[in-house]
């Protein structure tokens, strides 16, 4: 089985080669690694290829990684569900969120997020049509949730995030990501200075590329098959 920096590789080279195939500007899609459930072993093979980002789903084994890799420079990505009881780990230990979908949950990040840190970037999660998880905001919710968020000083609204129902045809992939593409467009449109478009995971990577993405968000694809999981 090849190893993660061959793997890295060749998911940098499918991104390079979706850039150009769609018009895009060659570098500007970022690539998010997202190393929920593997350990900090193998997140450290994935730092030694060069990859900094990093975007956890489960909050303790998140911060257990975040302990072990405190010396390492990192960009932590949270993108799993996100519940009241989460927010003040959250606001201390991250970089990013990409989960968020509740004014309520906005309001405590802001008041949690340590003095001593820059603002937490967030994109608002989009329970786009077709959307298998439970998680995420109503599109019609989208634009009020955005206007508070941009008004809270420790929090800096970045964007709109998605997780589409999987599809395997391209075609049907790319009609939930033109969605949140064209949601986020009516925003930027309103004034709001957003600048991610947080889509495309290991099958539809192409297809969020055509789309507009300007971060992808990459697991099976680098560290391989993950283990079955319940809970957070
Ligand atoms: C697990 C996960 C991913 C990565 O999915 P892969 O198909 O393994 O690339 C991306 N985004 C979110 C929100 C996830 O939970």
């Amino acid at each position: 089985m090849a190893n993660i920096q061959t793997r890295l590789a060749a998911v940098r080279a499918r991104l390079a080669e979706a850039e150009s195939r769609f018009g895009r500007v060659p570098g500007s899609v970022r690539l998010l690694a997202v190393s929920k459930t593997r350990p900090a072993s193998e997140l450290r093979e994935a730092l030694a290829a060069g990859q900094t980002r990093f975007g956890e789903s489960y909050l303790q084994e998140a911060l257990e990684k975040l302990h072990a890799l405190r010396d390492e420079t990192a960009e932590w990505h949270f993108i799993g569900p996100l519940q009241s009881n989460k927010t003040k780990d959250v606001a201390a230990h991250f970089d990013w969120v990409h989960s968020l979908d509740r004014i309520k949950l906005a309001e405590r990040l802001n008041a949690q997020r340590p003095a001593g840190c820059a603002p937490l970037q967030v994109c608002l999660q989009v329970n786009i049509s077709g959307e298998a998880s439970k998680s995420g905001a109503a599109p019609s919710a989208i634009r009020e949730l955005a206007l508070r968020v941009a008004e809270l000083p420790r929090l800096q609204l970045r964007g709109l995030m998605a997780v589409p129902r999987p599809e395997t045809e391209f075609e049907r992939q790319r009609a939930p990501l033109r969605e949140l593409r064209l949601l986020a467009a009516k925003l930027k449109a309103e004034g709001l200075p957003l600048d991610t478009l947080s889509m495309g995971m290991s099958d539809d990577l192409e297809a969020a590329v055509a789309e507009g993405s300007t971060l992808v968000r990459i697991g099976t694809a680098i560290f391989g098959a993950r283990p079955e999981r319940g809970g957070n």
